[in-house]
């Protein structure tokens, strides 16, 4: 029915539809192709081998995410840049 039927709920804007977690159905880590942890940059794994709140890159290359605390667009596992 139309929107301006439930309002209230989200704080009367409106404007923004809340979306289903994308990953609620099928799952994360239950996919085919979950994306693998690459792990640490060696530059990172230096300054905090914990790798808390380094920030995830994605590697087109690996299928999988490498972390780094610093802006490197390096994959650690492949070198593919971006
Ligand atoms: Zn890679």
């Amino acid at each position: 029915m139309p929107e301006r039927g439930d309002g209230g709920k989200d704080g009367g804007k409106g404007g923004e539809k809340v979306v289903p977690f994308p990953f609620s159905r099928s799952g994360l880590s239950k996919t085919k192709n979950p994306a693998r942890n690459l792990g640490l940059t060696a530059l990172s794994a230096k300054a905090d081998r914990s790798g808390r709140g380094a920030k995830g890159h994605w590697c087109a290359n690996c299928k999988g995410i490498w972390y780094s605390y610093f802006l490197e667009c390096e994959c650690p596992v492949c070198g593919h840049r971006g």
